[in-house]
């Protein structure tokens, strides 16, 4: 029995959505995630590699590309491999090739290990300099975009009585004010309310945030293409709501530029587009110093993803709820163990086992399970 990675086990899995997820990118019916199952000889760590299917609007990683990152560039050099701190882990992720997606799926799973073998949570390894660490962390519900008003307003009514600590709507060119202005008739003024638009528009369309921006909305998430430093910094400057940067903080660098250019105030941070929980940590660090506010978003991933995000969204600098909702919001089953849920409304309790602190489920991995392949160390 050692402390070397003796067997990593990948498993892709397809689990039906409830309704159709639409964003002004793509629209999404099933949630493919790819669960990453890492074995020493004493425990075993939990890692998913969240990409949505080919064509969703949010990033171009695919579960095909990320499986055969995994299969041939990621596992056979986590094989065999011992570490017994992050730092350690940060310089094996580093060796790996392939997508960030990919990369969270095994650095996520290491983390689950480490902290497993010091009796820590992932909350408390990811806190541990951290003199103030949240206790609880807080749901936002997401609606996509729908035919009619009328739909988009039924979805949010059905739901608000779980008590979710504020509503994000999607936003499209020629789908924004109207609905805003519906949503505010509808829920009143007191709603905590905020837009994502994904990147849908341009320099050209800033009256249409100017209008938005009397709404009193918590922050207008990605107006602008994720590359549109200078139009993000250009909206800033003429509206008072924060814009909040997502799509642009696919990593440090981009994101301390696009602080540093003024192109956004409030940074949504993703575990899956950073590539695992050490980038993901220093994200929270930069915005922290830089004295932005950050939150926990998701793609959303299946069950141990959004179990990543919660140990994530205790750290202090994450001011906002998070999109991290329980499994039945969006899918019609999850393979971990307890299913992700509200423990009180509209909040999401922190585990308080050693690691991640949620386990799989074994018939449901079979039952929605696309392909499995096993990798081990042993010689026959
Ligand atoms: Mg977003």
């Amino acid at each position: 029995m050692t402390n070397a990675v003796e067997r990593v086990v990948l498993t892709h899995l397809q689990i039906p959505l409830k309704e159709p997820f639409r964003i002004s990118g793509g629209e999404v019916a099933v949630k493919d995630a790819i669960l990453v199952t890492v074995e020493t000889g004493h425990a075993i760590g939990l890692g998913e590699s969240s990409p949505m299917s080919a064509g969703f609007g949010y990033s171009d990683d695919t579960p095909e590309g990320c499986w055969e990152d995994l299969c041939e560039r990621i596992v056979p050099r986590l094989l065999g491999q011992t570490f017994t701190t992050t730092e350690e882990i940060a310089a094996l992720a580093e060796s790996w090739e392939g997508s960030r997606f990919a990369v969270a799926g095994a650095e996520t799973a290491c983390w689950d290990l480490v902290a497993q073998g010091r009796h820590e949570t992932i909350a408390e390894m990811l806190g541990a300099e951290q003199s103030f660490v949240n206790t609880q962390v807080e749901s936002g519900l997401a609606a996509g975009l729908y035919p009619t008003i009328v739909e988009l307003l039924k979805t949010i009514e059905a739901h608000l009585s779980a008590g979710y600590r504020r509503v994000k709507i999607k936003i499209a060119p020629g789908l924004d004010v109207e609905l805003v202005r519906a949503v505010r008739q509808h829920f009143g003024d007191d709603l905590p309310l905020m837009v994502d638009a994904n990147g849908a528009y341009t320099r050209a369309d800033i009256d249409v945030f100017r209008e938005l921006d009397n709404y009193d909305l918590l922050m207008f998430e990605q107006p602008m293409a994720a590359a549109d430093l200078d139009g993000l910094a250009a909206l800033q400057d003429a509206v008072a709501t924060p814009v909040c940067l997502d799509e642009t903080a696919d990593s440090l660098e981009r994101t301390a530029e696009a602080l540093r250019k003024g192109a956004g105030r409030v940074v949504n941070i993703k575990i899956q587009r950073v590539g695992g929980f050490g980038p993901a940590l220093a994200l929270h660090n930069l915005c922290y110093s830089e004295g932005v506010a950050c939150w926990v978003g998701t793609m959303p991933e299946l069950g141990v993803g959004q179990a990543q995000g919660i140990h994530l969204a205790t750290l202090g600098n994450c001011r906002y709820p998070t999109d991290i909702e329980p499994s039945s919001r969006w899918f019609v089953d999850d393979y971990v163990v307890p299913l992700i849920e509200l423990t009180a409304p509209g909040r999401l309790s922190v585990p308080t086992r050693p690691g991640l602190g949620y386990l799989v489920d074994p018939v449901k991995v079979r039952r929605y399970q696309v392909r499995q392949r096993e990798f081990t160390t042993a010689v026959n």
